[in-house]
């Protein structure tokens, strides 16, 4: 089994041991979103798994550059460079600034992360703040020959690109089989070929987001951001660089060959891409009109819930299945989820307040070797290829054990403190830090509070008078007073 991390590279086709340019550096770069409208569930997926990907590095001592960039210009809505700019479309249609729509996305986007627990990066570019950087990088590509202009547009020149190097090499297409699918559409003239990408675009005079460069008004082309960011904060060549699926081509694609055009080495040695959310076996999309938001989740209010789901759940549902499978959405394993989750954090409350005592039993070595293979299995699970699936199949058999000390059906005295100590610090760990599950208060404070008072009320009813002390008392400990009034008893918090 793994003893050491190992990744499946999507460049190569083959799980490899990990081993990082500049150890214990790690530098890491994740697609963003495209701020033009709400993240959705399937983008929550790939942005939790990511976040498993950065906590386990982090977890193995690694000290991570995390780059997770803000898609703020150039992503059109066809990915053969045609259509409207994402944000322009959306800023003329509500009759805003750019900028306030990515703005309102940006923050939206990071309520999403924090709902779900999903920490923020190192650092978080944005493509509007690197327009100098894109710039310099097309002029590179220029002078290396792999670009030309045409129209105040640049082009990436693919087949010249091809001779030398191999476009298609990430995503497994060969050159000819793409040219011949690609269809010469309007407004396509300037290019010498239809598979040529935009790394420049001119802007038309009613055009939003512009600005000025050699070769006249425009804007960058979208694969240009992440290369150029990516190459400014972590290197020319860095160790992980990860988005979606969908995203390998040509968006990645693209990216290994204005780097190689630019600086002749690929840019990364590592790739991974996540699978995707599915709803009854098709991608989860806004397009598609399948998708639903996670405030939508949350109160339960889409046509595709039955009930609401805590974000917890729904990360605790999404860890269940190895990154690189497809999940699809059903209410069914959301429920069961839901139950395994609470099974979960009710074991970490336990685990937490669990302390050792020599209780006089007889060490069990059987027990002791149960704990250890479990143990030993959360480690190589993460690190065969961040295999959460079958981390927490791992942490609930060390649940069982948990909740045989607790319920004193296994003695303390049987596994000794070593193990105990090891057995509670894998499975408050892996839970908290590698997981990144938290416990969640489900329960409102108001209700608690209302529920003690129907107690008060009776109590004060049959004269239990140290019951009533105690409630009062017990409420005044965490700042509520309770005050009788003539219409019944009411509470306010301590001023
Ligand atoms: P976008 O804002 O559309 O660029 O998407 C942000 C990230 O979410 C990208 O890495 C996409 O690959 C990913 N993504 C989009 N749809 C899904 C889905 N249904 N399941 C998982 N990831 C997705
Ligand atoms: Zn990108």
């Amino acid at each position: 089994m793994a003893q050491e991390l190992q990744i499946f590279n999507s460049l190569t086709g083959k799980k490899e041991v990990f081993k990082p340019i500049n150890p214990p550096f790690v530098g890491m770069y994740v697609c963003g979103p495209t701020v033009y409208s709400d993240v959705h569930l399937g983008n929550v997926r790939t942005f939790i798994s990511f976040d498993v990907v950065y906590r386990y590095l982090t977890f193995l001592d690694y000290k991570v550059r995390y780059v997770r960039n803000i898609t703020d210009v150039g992503h059109l809505e066809g990915d053969a460079d045609e259509g409207e700019d994402k944000i322009a479309k959306k800023a003329k249609l509500e009759n805003l600034e750019p900028m306030e729509i990515v703005q309102r996305y940006t923050n939206g986007f990071h309520q999403v992360t924090q709902m779900f627990n999903i920490l923020p990066p190192s650092i978080e570019p944005s493509a509007t703040g690197h327009i100098v950087e894109q710039i310099e990088m097309i002029q590179t590509i220029l002078d290396k020959g792999f670009a030309y202009e045409s129209n105040g547009s640049v082009y990436f020149d693919v087949s010249k690109y091809n001779e030398k190097h191999d476009y298609g090499k990430l995503s497994k297409r060969v050159l000819e089989d793409m040219m011949a699918g690609t269809r010469e559409l309007d407004g396509q003239d300037e290019k010498r070929n239809p598979i040529d990408f935009a790394i420049w675009k001119n802007a038309s005079p009613e055009h939003l987001m512009k600005w000025q460069s050699p070769w006249g008004l425009g804007f960058p082309g979208w694969h240009l951001e992440c290369s150029v960011m990516g190459t400014k904060y972590l290197g020319e060549t860095f160790d992980i660089h990860g988005g979606g699926m969908d995203l390998k081509f040509p968006h990645h694609e693209c990216e290994i060959a204005q780097s190689i055009g630019a600086y002749g080495q690929d840019p990364v040695n590592y790739w991974l891409h996540t699978n995707m959310l599915t709803v009854n076996g098709q991608k989860m999309s806004k397009s598609l009109g399948n998708s639903f938001l996670p405030e939508e989740l949350i109160a339960g209010s889409h046509e595709l819930l039955d009930q609401p789901y805590s974000p917890m759940t729904v990360r605790f549902f999404m860890l269940q299945s190895h990154y690189s499978s497809t999940l699809d959405f059903s209410n069914d394993a959301l429920k069961a989820a839901q139950k395994g989750y609470k099974r979960l954090i009710n074991g970490l409350r336990i685990a937490k307040s669990l302390e050792f005592k020599d209780d006089g039993g007889d060490r069990n070595e059987e027990v002791i070797a149960e704990i250890k293979e479990s143990i030993t299995g959360c480690h190589e699970a993460m690190n065969d290829d961040f295999n959460t699936a079958l981390t927490i199949g791992h942490l609930f058999t060390l649940l069982k054990k948990i909740n045989s000390l607790y319920t004193e059906g296994l003695q303390m005295g049987a596994i000794g403190e070593d193990v105990f100590t090891d057995l509670i610090s894998t499975f408050v760990t892996f839970i908290e830090d590698v997981l990144g599950l938290l416990e969640e208060n489900t329960a409102d404070s108001k209700d608690i509070i209302n529920s003690l008072l129907v107690v008060y009320k009776d109590a004060k009813h049959n004269k239990d008078y140290d019951k009533v002390d105690q409630i009062r008392a017990e409420l005044k400990s965490s700042g509520i007073v309770l005050k009788d009034m003539k219409s019944g008893v009411d509470w306010a918090y301590e001023e």
